[in-house]
């Protein structure tokens, strides 16, 4: 095989793998946009948080504002907006567990 020949192949495989890693990235990106919320790891998504002794007590978490969703580590890197629709959806979800 000559150089030229090896050349080549090195320039295709790198190409093809930054397209696979740009598409990977946009794929993200876009699941980012469309799911932005992800389960509250306090309170594991209940809005709530029960106590160690008396399980029966309980305080509104306050990490995700009591809705049991906070945004994916992606949108707070990115700083992708989250849209009004999904606010207004995560605040529903969030007078439904109440
Ligand atoms: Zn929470």
């Amino acid at each position: 095989m000559s150089i030229i020949t090896m050349l080549g192949v090195g320039i295709i495989s790198t190409s093809l793998l930054t397209l696979a890693g740009v598409l990977t990235l946009l794929g993200y990106r876009h699941g980012l946009t469309r799911r932005p919320f992800t389960d509250c790891r306090p309170c594991q998504g209940t809005g709530v948080k029960r106590g160690a002794l008396f399980t029966r007590s309980f305080s509104f978490c306050t990490a995700c504002e009591a809705t049991g969703l906070v945004p994916r580590l992606g949108v707070r890197l990115f700083g992708i907006p989250i849209s009004e629709h999904q606010q207004a959806l995560r605040r529903r979800h969030r007078d439904a567990l109440r």
